[in-house]
């Protein structure tokens, strides 16, 4: 059964009163205390979110159109809560963790590397208060260094809405949700990195790669928190 996303804008009284206790074992001080920061990053393992085959390198040989894809869990696991948490809570502090933890899973790559958050819906931008993964890219390129941007070479087309649709509308119309940014340029030796805070049926992010690749980009990775094993309806 699927959640509501339009009741859950409003934080709970917990988050109001404490809303510094960690989501993992909840210890007061922070929303993510080391130890629990340090078990994500420990257990994490790579595995390919479309196949769901474990895949250190990066590279699913059975999906062959997925470029090295790297993940840091499940959505039902800890760092799927964080990303709810984040969203719909608007708990700020939990970025720079998360950034943190993704920084252990995406390989270091040379060169210049833009990372492309994922556009979110603009209205829901807005009614939340934060664009999530905007920030959390942010604090990545930060721990990254100088060689690492933000860019926002993709942007959304206003019509579409993934929340409730089935399968098969979401596929079609991830095919028409981005488009290139037109006042940004390609760079063909820049590594861009798309990233994502879940996969659910990775309809976003095939068209994001496939939108990517016919513009010209040739070194394209993909990042994404968490993935859900199940595709909900
Ligand atoms: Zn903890
Ligand atoms: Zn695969």
């Amino acid at each position: 059964m699927g959640f509501n996303v339009n009741n859950t804008t409003f934080p709970n009284l917990l988050d109001l009163l404490f809303p510094h206790y960690c989501r993992g074992c909840g210890a007061l001080g922070s929303p993510l205390c080391r130890r629990c920061k340090n078990d994500i990053i420990f257990s994490s393992s790579n595995f390919c979110p479309n196949c769901k085959d474990f895949c250190p390198s990066g590279k699913c040989t059975k999906c062959s159109f997925l470029p090295p894809t790297f993940v840091v869990g499940n959505r039902t696991d800890l760092i799927g809560k964080l990303v709810y948490d984040l969203k719909f809570y608007s708990v700020r502090a939990l970025a720079e963790p998360m950034a943190e933890i993704l920084d252990t899973v995406v390989p270091k790559i040379g060169g210049d590397v833009a990372i492309i958050p994922l556009p979110t819906i603009r209205s829901h931008v807005r009614q939340r208060g934060l664009d999530h993964t905007n920030i959390i890219a942010r604090h990545f390129s930060k721990i990254r260094g100088d060689k690492y941007s933000v860019v926002h070479l993709l942007c959304r087309n206003n019509h579409t809405i993934q929340v409730g649709a089935d399968r098969e509308t979401r596929l079609k119309q991830a095919d028409s949700a981005y488009y290139i940014n037109p006042k940004l340029a390609i760079d063909s030796d820049t590594t861009y990195i798309v990233f994502d805070d879940i996969w659910t049926t990775g309809a976003s992010i095939k068209a994001a790669v496939k939108l990517l690749k016919s513009a010209g980009v040739k070194k394209i990775l993909v990042a994404i928190l968490a993935v859900s094993r199940v595709d909900k309806k």
